[in-house]
């Protein structure tokens, strides 16, 4: 039994990406690395397309599950790393193979091999003859064929320029891009079943993403708040180190509802999270606003709707659900383990104040109309100055 185990790790998207590699890469280590911190005996290198790494074979189940969080990686398999020597390879594939092929009677395999050092003097077809045979020769008897297309075990071979890794097993991973590769952003993230969603696919798309809540408490109890809570520290999973800013709305809410055309209220909340959402990205330098919007989902998300509150803030707004059904929205909530928590029971912060009829295809001058009736750079700076400041890790 050996007791260390080298995990191979393949890139996703970071492989496409020309002189900016190295960047990209260090990204993806750096995040891996802050992911397996509690062990302190790993160790760590990245030959040209790979990222490798040196665990005790008793961390193996731990690290499968971590790096399962960490976006940017295509698949990684665990093995071991040893000499290209195919009298040792080929043991170690008999090792592996014999107790499977005794319990099942019979078993296909094939051995597949990728040589990333072209100074090798085999060819991959050649190394998988040398091994095949090896084996084969062993355990031909007792009943293994070899079958490259429909094989049931594949052992796999990797010779890079300063280790070859043996293994038969490929784990898939969070594809995207490393967290951090893309830049800072802030998503409006309420108690829904969206938001935490939103936020997620934008962290696969290399985006460190901050939170911002809209908090009306005092109407609405704690829950909505305290649920907050745990959904960014479930999205702070997949990347780390994000702010959550809880901003007091309920003082803007009220001026809203008290003074404003009660069809317009949605709207009209949305543009006034949107300008405060602004405010916070220029003073953190955050490059966009992300929501949980979905086209055509309420009727706060029409065409004129969307663009009724995108046009109050200069800052590109990314709305990834936008051509995402319901379903396959709460699909992803569940994948992602945010689902329960969303939907614990918690009136959302605008049902509380929804209008009767509200309005689908709002006009800018009537919006304008009614924010000329309450002072809502005041409520707004307010707000700003009694915000709740949150690192997530902390939690
Ligand atoms: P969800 O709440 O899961 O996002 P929803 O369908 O309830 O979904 P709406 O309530 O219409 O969505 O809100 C649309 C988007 O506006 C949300 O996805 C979120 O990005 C933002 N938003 C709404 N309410 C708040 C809030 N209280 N705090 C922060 N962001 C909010
Ligand atoms: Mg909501």
């Amino acid at each position: 039994m050996t007791e260390r185990k080298t995990v191979l790790i393949r890139y996703d998207e970071i492989g496409l990406k020309g002189k900016n590699r190295k960047y990209f890469e260090k990204c993806l280590l750096k995040n891996i690395k802050r992911e397996l911190s509690c062990s302190d005996d790993i160790s760590y290198r990245s030959p040209r397309g790979r990222i490798l790494l040196d665990i005790p074979s008793s961390f193996a189940q731990e690290c499968t599950t971590r790096l399962k969080k960490v976006p940017g990686i295509a698949s990684f398999s665990i093995g071991v790393s040893m000499a290209p020597d195919f009298e040792a390879i080929s043991a170690l594939g008999v090792q592996w193979i014999e107790p499977k092929l005794l319990s099942a009677g019979s078993m296909k395999f094939c051995v597949r091999t990728r040589r990333s050092a072209k100074s090798f003097p085999q060819t991959s077809p050649e190394v998988n003859f040398e091994v095949g045979s090896r084996i084969m020769k062993q355990l031909s008897s007792k009943g293994l064929t070899v079958n490259i297309k429909e094989a049931e075990f594949v052992l796999e071979i990797e010779i890079g320029r300063l280790e070859t890794v043996v293994f038969d097993n490929r784990e898939p991973g969070l594809p995207g891009l490393p967290v951090g590769s893309s830049g800072n952003v802030l998503c409006l993230l309420s108690g829904g079943i969206d938001s935490p969603v939103s936020a997620y696919m934008m962290a696969c798309r290399g985006c460190r993403v901050h939170f911002v809540f809209f908090d009306n408490q005092p109407f609405l109890g704690r829950g909505g708040y305290d649920k907050v809570l745990r959904l960014a520290k479930k999205i702070n999973r997949f990347q780390a180190r994000a702010t959550l800013f809880v901003v007091p709305f309920q003082d803007m809410q009220s001026a809203i509802r008290d003074h404003c055309n009660e069809e317009n209220r949605v709207v009209l909340y949305r543009r006034m999270m949107y300008r405060i959402a602004e405010e916070i990205a220029d003073r953190y330098h955050f490059l966009a606003l992300i929501t949980g919007e979905s086209l055509g989902q309420v009727a706060s998300q029409t065409l004129e709707n969307l663009a009724a509150v995108s046009c109050v803030t200069t800052l590109s707004v990314f709305r990834p659900l936008v051509g995402m059904n319901k379903d396959s929205i709460i699909n992803k909530a569940i994948e992602i383990g945010t689902y329960e928590t969303s939907i614990e029971p918690q009136p959302d912060c605008c049902s509380v104040f929804m209008p009767k009829n509200p309005v689908t295809r709002s006009k800018i001058p009537f919006l304008e109309r009614d924010e000329g009736k309450i002072p809502w750079e005041e409520l707004r700076d307010d707000a700003l100055t009694r915000m709740e400041i949150i690192k997530v890790d902390d939690l």
